[in-house]
C-alpha cells in the first residue's frame, strides 16, 4: 500500500492527503506543549480523547447549522475533514477573565466579564502568536469586512453552542479558540470552522468548585492532564462513567 502523503506537522496534529480532492485526514497526536512549546510532554490518551471531543462538538455544531470541516471520525485518533484555505488567525472568545486577558489588564481571574469578547492572535509560532486588530487583519489582507463579519458570527455561535453545552453537565466555559478556513462550494466560497474544539483550545471550569478541566492543568502542573479530559468526555457522555476506575481512556465507540 503507498503511503499516504504529510502535509503538515504541528504540536498536536498532523495532517495527511485524504482519500478524496478536498479532503484531508486529521491525526490527533498525545504531545502536549504550552508557551508555545517551551514546555513539552507525552500524555498517553490526549490524542484519542480529543479525536472524540472534537468529533462531538464539531458534530454538534453541523448538526445546528454552523459549518465546520468535520466530515466523519476514522478510527481513534484519526478524523476526515474538508481540506480549507486556513484564515491566518487564531480568534477566542472570552466569557470570564483569565490567561492573558487577566495579565493584560490586570484583572482578577475568574471575573465575569461585562459581554463576550472576541480577540484576535496572528497565527505565527515564530512571533509567540501576537494580538492583533482589525485593523491589522484589514492591511495586510489576511481577511475582508465581509469575512470578518462572518467570523465573529461564527465564534459568538459556537460560544453559545459550547457555553450551552457545557453548562448542562456543571462546566463553565471560561474561554475557548477556534480557527477558520475558507472552502469553495461552485462559485460560491464560504467560512467554516476548521481545526479543533477540545480542552486543549478551551478554559473549562466546574461550576461548583472551580477546578480546572482544561490545558491549563499541564501548563500549569496542576494534576493528570489526561484524568480532566477523561472528565469532561465523561460529564458529556462521550466515555462510559465506570472507564475512570480502568486506566486508560476507553471510548464509546
Ligand atoms: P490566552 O490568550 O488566555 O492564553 O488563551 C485564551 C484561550 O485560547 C484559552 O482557552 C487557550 O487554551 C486558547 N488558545 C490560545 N492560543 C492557543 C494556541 O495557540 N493553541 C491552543 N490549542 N489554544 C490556544
Amino acid at each position: 500500500m503507498a503511503r499516504r502523503k504529510k502535509i503538515y506537522e504541528g504540536k498536536a496534529k498532523i495532517l495527511y492527503e485524504g482519500p478524496e480532492p478536498g479532503t484531508i485526514v486529521q491525526y490527533f497526536k498525545d504531545d502536549a506543549t504550552a508557551f508555545n512549546a517551551e514546555k513539552r510532554q507525552v500524555i498517553e490518551g490526549k490524542g484519542v480523547l480529543n479525536n472524540r471531543l472534537s468529533e462531538f462538538f464539531m458534530t454538534g455544531l453541523n448538526a445546528i447549522g454552523v459549518p465546520t470541516h468535520f466530515i466523519k471520525r476514522l478510527n481513534m485518533r484519526e478524523q476526515l475533514v474538508r481540506a480549507v484555505e486556513i484564515i491566518p488567525l487564531e480568534i477566542v472568545v472570552r466569557n470570564v477573565a483569565a490567561g492573558s486577558l487577566a495579565k493584560r489588564l490586570g484583572m482578577e481571574e475568574g471575573a465575569d466579564l461585562p459581554r463576550p469578547i472576541v480577540e484576535y492572535y496572528y497565527k505565527d509560532d515564530k512571533l509567540g502568536d501576537p494580538m492583533v486588530t482589525e485593523e491589522h487583519i484589514a492591511a495586510f489582507g489576511w481577511a475582508s469586512q465581509a469575512d470578518m463579519d462572518d467570523i465573529v458570527a461564527l465564534a459568538l455561535r459556537v460560544n453559545d453552542y459550547l457555553s450551552g453545552l457545557m453548562y448542562g453537565v456543571g462546566i463553565k466555559l471560561v474561554d475557548f479558540k477556534i480557527e477558520v478556513g475558507r472552502v469553495y462550494d461552485g462559485d460560491f466560497q464560504r467560512l467554516i470552522v476548521a481545526d479543533e474544539i477540545s480542552p486543549d483550545s478551551c478554559r473549562l471550569w466546574d461550576i461548583e468548585t472551580g477546578k480546572k478541566l482544561d490545558k491549563d492543568v499541564f501548563r500549569r502542573d496542576l494534576g493528570n492532564l489526561a484524568d480532566a479530559y477523561t472528565e469532561v468526555a465523561q460529564r458529556l457522555g462521550v466515555m462510559p462513567k465506570q472507564a475512570a476506575q480502568m486506566g486508560k481512556p476507553r471510548l464509546i465507540n
